[in-house]
């Protein structure tokens, strides 16, 4: 993989969240022809099934299935996702490094605790990734001088400047690419999965990526009982995507029984498929994938907005 950047950028608390709640959007832009990865913020080593590095293995396989450029575990403990300035600095170096205009985040409300806070932890993460003034790196390697950086670029929050800035950020796509950025990126033909631990960097705190805000986020509503204000229409993408989930054997198979896979297979397919009917007949497709925005829609032309009324 000759870089890392990329179109849209999915994050998620687990490994095979992605899988569950935007992999059909995901492969369906990667079709047309977008640069897609994901960030899993923990490596699912509380999995009652199976290692971490086994759901490695399985997130690699399941990121072939949807198409994805890149993929990423942190080392976030497994159900203990904390929003933590720790953890926002480890978020915001990926997005600085892989500067998606779109980023996916779960739904801010939900049953699973890791889910929800993963929501407020990337949206926070999105918002300091383009603070000019922040050296991600130096704030992560602990180093005195982070802290003045940091300090610096708060106080420039609180005055109300403006962060973001357009040339330096089209100067680091220019710049950093995978080597240079001191976050070896995911190279999916190896099979492997690095995580990002602090301090991994061989280029030390000295190398800064340059400031990155996407441009938009959308939330992935799927495991919430919310109406979205849109959809996806992943008919076409809706096998693969169940594929996708099904790579993650040692969380779907009913190993305990010893047999074979097709009962839990079953189970499984009847209640993602459900889902994604019900998704998909709001919006006048088969197979659909929910999100919501928090912005308004826009539209250039009443005659061509999609979904029928009556
Ligand atoms: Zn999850």
């Amino acid at each position: 993989m000759a870089n890392s950047e990329l179109d849209i950028l999915a994050i998620a608390a687990h490994r095979d969240d992605v899988e569950q709640t935007c992999g059909g959007t995901l492969l369906k832009m990667a079709e047309q022809g977008k640069r897609t990865g994901i960030l899993d913020l923990t490596r699912g080593e509380m999995g009652t099934r199976g290692s971490a590095e086994d759901r490695a293995a399985e997130a690699a396989a399941a990121a072939k299935i949807l198409q994805v450029s890149w993929r990423e575990a942190l080392d976030i403990p497994d159900g203990r996702v904390e929003n933590t300035w720790a953890n926002r600095l480890k978020v915001a170096r990926v997005i600085r490094q892989t500067r998606p205009r779109v980023v996916i985040l779960p739904y801010w409300k939900g049953r699973h605790p890791d889910h929800y806070t993963a929501s407020k932890l990337g949206y926070e993460a999105c918002f300091l990734a383009g603070l000019a003034k922040l050296n991600v790196e130096a704030a992560l390697s602990h180093q005195p001088s982070a802290f003045s950086q940091v300090a610096s670029a708060v106080a420039s929050v609180v005055a109300g400047e403006d962060q973001t800035s357009t040339s330096a950020a089209k100067a680091g796509r220019r710049k950093h690419g995978v080597g240079t950025t001191g976050v070896p990126a995911l190279s999916l033909s190896k099979g492997a999965l690095r995580g990002i631990t602090p301090g991994e960097s061989s280029e030390g705190a000295g190398e800064k990526l340059a400031p990155h805000r996407p441009f938009k986020i959308i939330y992935a509503t799927l495991y919430y009982d919310i109406r979205p204000t849109f959809v996806v229409d992943i008919t076409d993408q809706f096998e693969a995507r169940f594929e996708s989930l099904m790579a993650y054997k040692t969380q779907f198979s009913d190993q305990e029984a010893g047999k074979d896979i097709f009962p839990a297979r079953d189970e499984i397919r009847a209640r993602v498929e459900s889902m994604a009917r019900f998704y998909g007949m709001m919006a006048g497709v088969t197979y659909g994938e929910p999100f919501l925005q928090k912005e308004v829609g826009l539209v250039e032309d009443v005659t061509a907005i999609p979904v029928k009324s009556i």
